[in-house]
């Protein structure tokens, strides 16, 4: 690799000079993916996670008409005296979805409750806890203002405006907010098509019995779980053997039906470890060293026009790399403009030993303190195959390539898992 950024070896003693930088790859692979074509047009609740493919703008303003926000009396400010009481006569009552129909005269007000249009000849709602009822009439105290408890018309929404830009992943105030409009139909980019394998001779599958020197194959159900809670549509293609011919025979497959390939195991520099090699052979291989820990080892490329991406089978390392690198490819794929992972800065509340040389991800638990304040701290052992780890965690510490030991109290930077993990 020729373009890596040059660090002083001396102060970095975990700096791999042939690994590339975390913001590099991120360049790299995102110069590297385009944009699935394709559409559809799905009814709203079908609307729900998709890629908005189009800007939508109102055609309506949202609330349709002024109506009250209260239950009380809705009137014409200016009867009011501003200091003592005003008298007014009832002269009907509106409901919502019952509008009062004629004009309120002045020196009269309407019962009125939430959401009913704003009567004719009335501007402000007096709540109904304000008033003196007398029979067919009210007195009001003073102090009210003009316009008070009254929500305009397009409030919420002006007709013209753009209300969702495309490129949104649809939440559901989203969807609400469609059928605020009446829009029933949404058109989203389609889904990303995603295969993906395990390599190893040592993985058993569910169902059987371990046998001496077995492991389950459990990156397939992590990678299963975090490209459902995507949105992509899968190809689970299984466990491959650690053997050439297995190996090209899958990487072909994948490539005729797949926007994008994903592998585990197999990328490291072991005498069993095809994948770069045979990525190599078959597409070509963009970069397959990233300066971080855990999940060095990290092959991207592409081949024909599916990008390839092999993480390595240690789970927690396939799991990270998934989070920081392939997730944000792959809602690149799918037209999402916010694509890269959120972070917060939070205060650390044990101390981190690190070398430095590699950004790290460790495994953290963000939670209230005695005195309220939210900090983080990890899981504890850090290994890239304690898996457990991932479970217990609910964000990943990020800390910068250079930084060595991180004493309690500093602010780290730290990425929520949102349920995405
Ligand atoms: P590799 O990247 O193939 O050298 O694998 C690194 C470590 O991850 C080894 O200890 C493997 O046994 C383990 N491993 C590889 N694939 C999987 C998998 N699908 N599920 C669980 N562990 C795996
Ligand atoms: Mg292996």
């Amino acid at each position: 690799m020729t373009d890596n950024v040059l660090i002083s070896p001396n102060t970095m003693e975990d700096f791999d000079p042939n690994s590339l930088l975390g913001d590099e790859a991120t360049r790299r692979i995102a110069a590297a993916v385009t944009q699935a074509r394709g559409y559809e047009h799905v009814a709203l609740r079908a609307a729900l996670g998709r890629v908005l493919a189009e800007d939508i703008r109102s055609q309506l303003n949202v609330p349709p008409y002024a109506n009250s926000a209260m239950d009380g009396y809705a009137v014409c400010g200016d009867d009011l005296t501003k200091n003592s009481e005003t008298r007014l006569a009832v002269s009907g009552t509106a409901f919502a979805g019952h509008p009062f129909n004629g004009t309120v005269q002045r020196g009269t007000c309407v019962r009125i409750m939430t959401g009913a249009p704003m009567p004719r000849g009335t501007d402000t709602i007096i709540m109904q806890e304000h008033v003196t009822r007398e029979e067919n009439h009210i007195i009001v105290g003073g102090g009210h203002k003009n316009g008070q408890h009254v929500r305009q018309a397009g409030e919420d929404i002006a007709a013209g405006s753009i209300i969702l830009q495309r490129g949104k992943r649809l939440r559901p105030a989203d969807i609400g907010l469609l059928a605020s409009l009446g829009i029933a139909e949404a058109k989203v980019h389609r889904r990303v098509r995603v295969a993906f394998f395990s390599t190893g001779d040592e993985l058993c599958s569910l169902g059987k019995p371990l046998r001496e020197g077995q492991i389950y194959d459990s990156n397939r159900y992590t990678l299963f779980g975090m490209l459902t809670q995507l949105g992509a549509e899968i190809i689970d293609m299984g466990t491959v053997a650690d053997n050439r011919v297995a190996v090209a025979d899958a990487f072909l497959e994948a490539a005729a039906c797949a926007d994008a390939l994903i592998t585990t195991g197999g990328v490291s520099v072991g005498e069993a470890d095809y994948v770069r090699e045979i990525l190599a052979e078959l597409g070509h291989v963009d970069f397959w060293k990233i300066a971080m820990k855990p999940g060095k080892p990290l092959a991207f490329g592409k081949i024909k026009d599916t990008v390839f991406f092999g993480l390595p089978g240690n789970p927690v390392s396939a799991m990270v790399t998934f989070h920081q690198y392939v997730r944000p490819a792959l809602l690149q794929i799918m037209g999402q403009t916010e694509c890269a992972p959120t972070s917060v800065r939070l205060r650390l509340a044990s101390r981190i030993k690190k070398s430095p040389g590699r950004m790290e991800y460790q495994r953290g638990i963000m939670q209230r303190d005695n005195s309220g304040d939210t900090v983080v701290k990890t899981t504890g052992a850090q290994g890239s195959h304690v898996l457990s780890s991932m479970s217990q965690a609910n964000c990943f510490i990020v800390l910068p390539l250079e930084c060595g030991n991180v004493e309690p109290g500093v602010l780290v930077e730290v990425q929520p898992f949102d349920n995405q993990m």
